[in-house]
């Protein structure tokens, strides 16, 4: 869509135009007119098209329309009843305005005109210049991913992902894949890629779904309309083999949805039982509490409707507001108001036969402009309508916060608390931050804490391998971000995604909003916010996305980054939402114009991404086969959408913490209709509590990951390689044996960690290639993730023990 501003600039320039010609070129209009009155002037034609523009016409009645049609002006298929009577469009040039005003039309501004109509033909012209360009050249296609996987109850899928060098959308690829090793190419089955586009730009061709295979396919081949073609490997996906849990191993903690006050009790009791190695962290801010101010309406049809709001918060006095409207038995009454204790008693005014005569606008004035009144309750008049019509008389009303969680949920500012498990909880160790329920409604997600917190804390004992995780990392886990939007979720309005508090104007306060308020935790972050210009989030106090009034205006989120920045061991952090079955990471956003994305992981950490993906989504799986698709793995702007403002992206960008992000909830297939079904946020709890059992897998595997990365002194090994030769010139790349950067130079010098750095060659694309057009000695070193170097070389140092290979370039001798 086309944006205002620049919409507003052409509207201004048309309308301009119109005027120049009429002063400066009309006078040729007058020449040849034989009934100058009724028939409309020639439009000027073609080509040139000298100021035609479609303009708003505003006429009193029908039969004004008629006339405009029997003038034959050129009428759009288009008529509005608007204040004066009707809107109407018609196509005029700049003469055909000038004569419609001097016959007395009131013809106001442009909708549309010939800037709009040139933009639309470059661009038509663009898009035609770049197919036929595209027509002319073969395209290139590269290889994303190509993989295969079993899921749930051994369904065989294949995933591809490919991307071509035609990025128009008359591009056509096909996959086709063998049945395995030797057979033939193409006798396991073809099928039309998808073209994936976002923000309306081309990222990769792939299915929508993975596609079922009765045979795992060798080799897929995909074939472009355009003539390109690639011919790849199918690698397995996941199932990495897992040491089975220990006999003793306990798991299965969870039997119900559970709600934050359920939750920030059962991790308190944990903490009280298990001393030695937990404790309760309290975070210093309190929420605004699972509580609202008490509400009541009066009226039927907006001019005559107002409503009321308390002062005081539902439980602290506000339900024990009413307001009745009374209508006096004298004729010509004033309006009046009486407070008395908390019951408000409006006397509304009569006229002089006695009938009610106040007006909603006038309730409204009396009551906030009665102190005894306003100390109660403040008055609006309904969505910001001037309320000129004439209130009805009402029995004394109760106000009411309308919530209705039982008492064991508390209306006040809500506590919330860390479980911090550790053997050594002195900042010593490396430390990870799990946390759940950002978003209200996604049910499965706090429970799926609890079950990892228990798991933890009963095992220990028993367990070697859950001991090493707790003997050597400091695990932070927050099982519910938002409790008052939970509590909310579990007993108002299930489908609340965001806390309570609710910054909306009085246009937007009356109670029939009330589920339309709060600030969406998960975008009210700092890094690449909607207050930055990022796409994702709202500023409207409505959206279901608002990111609030400002940055971290919310103490949830404040807590966030206050435990982020108080424990600086934590390295790892997993945000964990439903639904749709997805493992993601850094960038989580980007501006809409021009595809702005935040910056990506540089190559070494994006590969070691890839790499924990591959444990933690085959640990999800270990439960009961379900595969997280390659296609919902990855930056989570290359899968899912742009989320501005979101947690992951906060610690990633602000604090070096890895923030990775699930959602729990994988569609599920049914092999019979042979479709993805997808779960939504609240299943029926026997799927829900899968869910929370796998990703506590999920979550479990993550702690392994995080050991792994505390224990890695490894160093790591690279080589160069070179992928191509000419006479001319030579092409290389490096290789490592883990995940790691590698930095180089080639002219000679000492590599540092300020050398270039080897890329990606392109988004979910392999390394890079370099090349040289001349003989090259080439010197390099790899860093892992954890900081090892390669050969203990000191890149700030003054040694030389860096790699070095010299590229010929033209006859090797
Ligand atoms: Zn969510």
């Amino acid at each position: 869509m086309r944006s205002s501003p620049r919409r507003a600039r052409r509207l201004a320039a048309v309308l301009a135009l119109p005027l120049a010609i009429t002063l400066n070129a009309l006078p040729v209009l007058a020449a040849p007119s034989p009934q100058p009155s009724e028939i409309a002037p020639d439009r000027p034609s073609s080509t040139a098209q000298n100021g035609v523009a479609l303009m708003r016409v505003v006429v009193p009645d029908q039969a004004a329309v008629d006339r405009l049609a029997a003038l034959g002006v050129d009428l759009a298929e288009y008529t509005k009843p608007v204040d004066g009577g009707i809107e109407v469009h018609a196509v005029l040039s700049p003469e055909e305005t000038r004569d419609l005003r001097d016959k007395g039309f009131d013809v106001r501004d442009a909708i549309s005109d010939q800037s709009d109509y040139a933009a639309n033909t470059a661009e038509r012209r663009q898009a035609l210049a770049s197919a036929s360009a595209d027509a002319a050249e073969t395209d290139t296609l590269t290889p994303l991913r190509a993989e295969w996987f079993t899921s749930l109850d051994g369904g065989r899928f294949l995933s591809v992902e490919v991307k071509t060098s035609a990025t128009d959308a008359e591009t056509v690829l096909t996959a086709t894949w063998d049945s395995g090793p030797g057979t033939a190419p193409g006798s396991g089955g073809s099928a039309t890629m998808s073209r994936f586009t976002d923000a309306g730009q081309y990222m990769y061709h792939r299915f929508n779904t993975p596609l079922p295979v009765d045979q795992t396919p060798a080799k897929v081949t995909v074939t472009s309309s355009r003539g390109g073609s690639v011919t790849v490997p199918v690698t397995k996906w996941l199932g990495e083999p897992r040491k089975a849990p220990g006999a003793h191993y306990v798991q299965d903690f969870v039997d119900h949805y559970m709600d934050p006050t359920e939750v920030t009790g059962r991790i308190t009791a944990l903490a009280k039982e298990f001393p030695a190695i937990s404790q309760i962290v309290d975070l210093p801010y309190k929420t605004n509490g699972y509580r609202r101010a008490a509400q009541a309406q009066f009226g039927t049809a907006a001019a005559s409707t107002f409503y009321v709001t308390s002062k005081a918060y539902g439980a602290e006095g506000g339900n024990e507001v009413s307001v009745a409207l009374a209508r006096p038995s004298t004729a010509s009454a004033p309006l009046s108001v009486a407070v008395n204790g908390k019951a408000v008693t409006v006397g509304l005014a009569t006229d002089a036969s006695g009938a009610v005569a106040s007006t909603a606008a006038q309730v409204v004035a009396a009551l906030n402009g009665d102190s005894a009144a306003s100390a109660l309750l403040t008055a609006a008049t309904y969505r910001g309508n001037a309320g000129a019509g004439v209130v009805a008389e009402a029995p004394a009303t109760s106000l009411t916060d309308n919530l209705k969680a039982p008492a064991t949920v508390s209306r006040q500012p809500f506590q919330m608390k860390v479980l911090r498990i550790g053997k050594h909880r002195d900042g010593s160790r490396t430390g990870v931050f799990l946390y759940c329920q950002e978003h209200a409604r996604e049910w499965v997600t706090p429970i799926t804490c609890v079950e990892t917190a228990e798991r933890l804390l009963r095992n220990y004992d028993k367990d070697a391998a859950t001991r090493k995780l707790v003997d050597n990392l400091d695990i932070f886990i927050l099982p519910t971000v938002n409790p008052d939007g939970g509590h909310y979720s579990m007993y108002d309005y299930n489908m609340q995604r965001r806390n309570m508090t609710n910054y909306c104007p009085a246009a937007n306060g009356d109670p029939a909003r009330r589920n339309s308020w709060g600030v969406d935790l998960n975008r009210n972050f700092t890094v690449g916010s909607v207050f930055d210009g990022y796409t994702g989030a709202s500023t409207s106090c409505t959206s279901d996305t608002f990111g609030g009034p400002a940055e971290l205006s919310e103490p949830e989120t404040r807590n966030e980054v206050w435990l982020t920045d108080t424990f600086r061991n934590i390295k790892f952090a997993m945000n964990t939402h439903s639904y749709g079955g997805y493992f993601m990471w850094p960038p989580g956003a980007y501006k809409t114009a021009g595809r702005e994305v935040l910056p990506r992981a540089d190559f070494g950490t994006e590969n070691y991404f890839w790499d924990a993906s591959g444990h933690i989504l085959s640990a999800v799986q270990a439960w009961r086969g379900t595969a997280i698709w390659p296609g919902r793995t990855g930056p989570v702007t290359d899968v899912l959408y742009s989320a501005a403002g979101n947690s992951a992206d906060e610690h990633w960008y602000n604090r070096g913490i890895i923030g990775w992000d699930f959602e729990v909830g994988a569609d599920v297939y049914d092999p019979a209709t042979k479709q993805y079904q997808a779960v939504g946020f609240q299943p029926p709890f026997s799927e829900g509590h899968e869910e929370a059992m796998e990703f506590a897998n999920g979550q479990i595997a993550i702690l392994e990951v995080a050991r792994a990365y505390a224990d890695d002194h490894d160093r790591p090994d690279s080589r160069l390689e070179v992928t191509g030769r000419t006479a001319t010139s030579a092409t290389f790349t490096f290789s490592t044996d883990e995940p790691a950067n590698v930095y180089y130079t080639l002219d000679g010098s000492r590599p540092t960690l300020s050398s270039p750095k080897l890329a990606a060659a392109g988004m979910r694309e392999g390394a890079q290639k370099i090349t040289v057009d001349r003989t090259t000695e080439v010197h390099w070193f790899s860093v892992d993730i954890a900081g090892n170097v390669e050969k203990n070389y000191k890149p700030d140092g003054n040694g030389k023990n860096y790699d070095k290979e010299t590229v010929q370039v033209g006859d090797a001798r």
